[in-house]
């Protein structure tokens, strides 16, 4: 039964019938995740696959203790040296087939679960889970050992009735109150370190990577998921709908006109664009958003919908021969119409309020429609969208309401 080649731990009497044959540990769980694996699951109802589920979970993170507990000591006796590998690290990325963070993670838990021998022993019999040990280990590093050591307890009995994100929430409590100074250099070192990286991309497209403080993050985090709520029939994942929300966020603000201005206007999209570019004729140079470059016609159009204009008249050599003064495409008294006859975006079944939507001319302004009421609706910024850049037509049906039809 034992495959040779494979690391063989003596695991007990197994089999039974008093023989001393000796089982290597990835045999003996496999032979156990083979039973598993013949079950058919598409008959199980959902008692019994809730109960496998905690079963196996339980499980695991039973054989994550065990596993960790061999790592501390195949590292004391330098076991990876006899496989040729150079540290323990590039020895569980080749013989445990581990990604690089998984193998560092474990490994450093492991080191840091044996300055705390009570939580060690809860993991390996299973009264707290793999999460929780990975929380409380963290005090070590947080705290020191001895600190730890003596916020164990409190940490293992919170572990006994609370998810390991609030036992993390105790031992910041702790933390807090052993070392008030530790606590307070963690959080400004975490504020030192905010940084907020944008990116244009070779195709206009902005990356965003960042790192906020704590109470940063909390601030952002309330302003975005207040805008992330999804519409009705949304097809939009929820990190498609954040994003969203970050940037109607950036447009309330712009819109608002409460930024501190930049060169006596109000900080917003600069685009310019030749008249033949907005009627989409085919020689027309293309229309140039600042900080991006080329833009598409349709999307021009669409922010064109409802924007300030401004007139600016080039000679042959794109030099400014005149300037217009700056008009706003909707009035405020045009606006205050559309917004009580629409009370928000008209697509069929949206219901996002005024605030989230753009006055939308069926007939663009390009094509000679007119800017007065019976030719314009209000949308909700994705909706807008949808008829500009995704090929979507609206038009009034026979009574009030706006039909839309799929490209
Ligand atoms: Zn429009
Ligand atoms: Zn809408």
């Amino acid at each position: 039964m034992a495959s040779s080649g494979e690391p063989r731990a003596n695991l007990g009497a197994i089999g039974g019938g008093g023989t001393d044959e000796v089982l290597s540990a990835g045999a003996l769980l496999g032979l156990s995740v083979e039973e598993f694996d013949a079950a058919d699951v598409e008959t199980l109802g959902d008692a019994e696959l809730a109960d496998e589920l905690v079963g196996m979970r339980r499980a695991i993170d039973r054989l994550e203790a065990q596993f960790s507990r061999r790592l501390v000591r195949f590292e004391a006796i330098q076991g990876y040296e006899s496989a040729g590998a150079t540290n323990l690290l590039s020895w569980l990325r080749w013989a445990c087939r581990m990604g690089t963070s998984a193998a560092a993670r474990r490994l450093h838990m492991a080191r840091q679960l044996i300055e705390l021998p009570q939580t060690e022993s809860a993991w390996r019999s299973g009264a707290i889970s793999s999460g929780h040990a990975a929380v409380i280990g963290r005090a070590v590093d947080e705290v020191g050992a001895e600190h730890a050591r003596s916020a164990e307890p409190t940490l293992l009995e919170a572990a006994e009735h609370m998810n390991p994100g609030h036992v993390w929430l105790v031992g910041q409590q702790i933390r807090h109150t052993v070392d008030p100074d530790g606590a307070l250099a963690a959080s400004n070192a975490a504020y030192a370190r905010r940084r907020l990286n944008l990116t244009t991309n070779i195709d206009g497209a902005l990356e965003l990577a960042g790192l906020f403080d704590a109470e940063g993050g909390a601030v952002l985090r309330t302003a975005i998921d207040a805008l992330t709520r999804p519409l009705p029939g949304d097809q939009r994942i929820s990190a498609q709908r954040r994003a969203d929300a970050l940037v109607e966020l950036a447009r309330r603000q712009l819109d608002g006109g409460v930024l501190p201005g930049a060169g006596g206007q109000r900080p917003h999209l600069n685009i310019t664009v030749s008249a033949g570019a907005l009627r989409r004729e085919d020689d027309a140079p293309p229309a140039e958003l600042e900080w991006v470059g080329p833009i598409t016609a349709d999307t021009v159009r669409r922010l064109g919908c409802d924007a300030v204009r401004c007139t600016l008249v080039l000679d042959e050599r794109g030099s400014p021969l005149s300037v217009g003064r700056a008009t706003r495409t909707i009035s405020p008294a045009l606006r205050r119409a559309l917004i009580v006859r629409d009370r928000g975006c008209r697509f069929p079944g949206c219901d996002r309020p005024p605030s989230w939507t753009d006055a939308h001319h069926l007939v663009h302004w390009a094509d000679e429609g007119d800017t007065e009421i019976k030719n314009l609706v209000l949308l909700c910024r994705p909706h807008h969208r949808f008829v500009h850049e995704e090929g979507w037509t609206l038009r009034w049906g026979d009574g009030a309401e706006v039909l839309a039809t799929p490209p």
